[in-house]
């Protein structure tokens, strides 16, 4: 089973009426101000699925700092999801900062929500270092059995649109924080990997994925040798970033990408069937 845990759709009225949502959100300014970032629904989806040879797809939301375009949102992620045969799995957002956060999170997990993603606390205005905001992501996932799908930075390396939303210490600080909560960085982890490598860090980093979403707009094909040896195989998920990558793209660069035989069926699939539970 192929599995791609990283991609975007978005609601048809988000894509129609662009330059409402332009001026409502700055970091949604930040990525789809240029008329060529796609915005991709549904259908849009399911036909790269079926083009690249993908059998489910994570659909995820954007990092709004509205808590009511958030919700607009998942509604769209989650009826997309319950009308797909399971080839879609919504992941949520919400804005853990607003006070009916709390009842947001059981709404959602309650409706299907697998996880919580993209998310992106600097850019809706929260840290994840010793936060209520953290306290609460951490709960729900507890609660829910929700995977936390964060944006990853580097620190290091050129500038692009939607680069910044959770510094990699704040990533690190977090799953030392609550090890027992299942995170995936996007991104390879925006370098936290390396940190693994510290004994404390291994050890808080056992239920810490990273996804290998838009790779070849960051990194040379040798990434994936590097991190599977610094956090090993199963800690690998592959994921697209669609539409900013096409599908197709990201399964071809992946596959021709120096690595362990073994590695790759976990990293298409395996260990994303085994977090989500398929
Ligand atoms: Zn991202």
């Amino acid at each position: 089973m192929i599995i791609d845990t990283h991609t975007h759709i978005f609601p048809p009225g988000v894509r129609d009426h662009r330059e409402s949502y332009l001026e409502r959100d700055a970091t949604f300014r930040e990525l789809y101000s240029n008329p060529k970032a796609r915005i991709a629904t549904a259908e849009e989806l399911f036909e790269s699925m079926d083009e690249a040879g993908i059998d489910r797809s994570v659909v995820c939301g954007f990092g709004w700092t509205d808590a009511e375009i958030c919700r607009e949102h998942n509604e769209y992620l989650l009826e997309a999801a319950a009308q797909s045969d399971g080839r879609l799995i919504a992941f949520c957002t919400i804005q853990p900062s607003e006070k009916g956060a709390r009842d947001e999170l059981k709404r959602w997990a309650a409706r299907g929500a697998r996880g919580l993603g993209e998310l992106r606390p600097e850019s809706q205005g929260y840290s994840l270092i010793d936060s209520d905001e953290a306290d609460l992501l951490s709960w729900a996932a507890d609660a829910y059995d929700l995977v936390l799908l964060f944006h990853a930075s580097e620190p290091v390396g050129h500038a692009y649109p939607g680069k910044k939303g959770l510094p990699v210490e704040q990533l690190g600080r977090f799953v030392a924080d609550f090890p027992g909560v299942a995170v995936v960085g996007a991104h390879w982890g925006g370098g936290l990997p390396f940190y693994a490598l510290m004994p404390e860090m291994r050890e808080a980093m056992e239920r810490t994925y990273v996804d290998t979403a838009a790779t070849g707009l960051l990194y040379g094909p040798d990434v994936a040798a590097r991190v599977i040896d610094l956090i090993g195989a199963k800690k690998v998920l592959f994921g697209s970033d669609f539409p900013l990558v096409s599908q197709r793209d990201a399964l071809r660069a992946l596959r021709d990408a120096p690595m362990p035989d073994e590695a790759r069926p976990l990293i298409e699939g395996e260990n994303a069937r085994e977090l989500l539970r398929l």
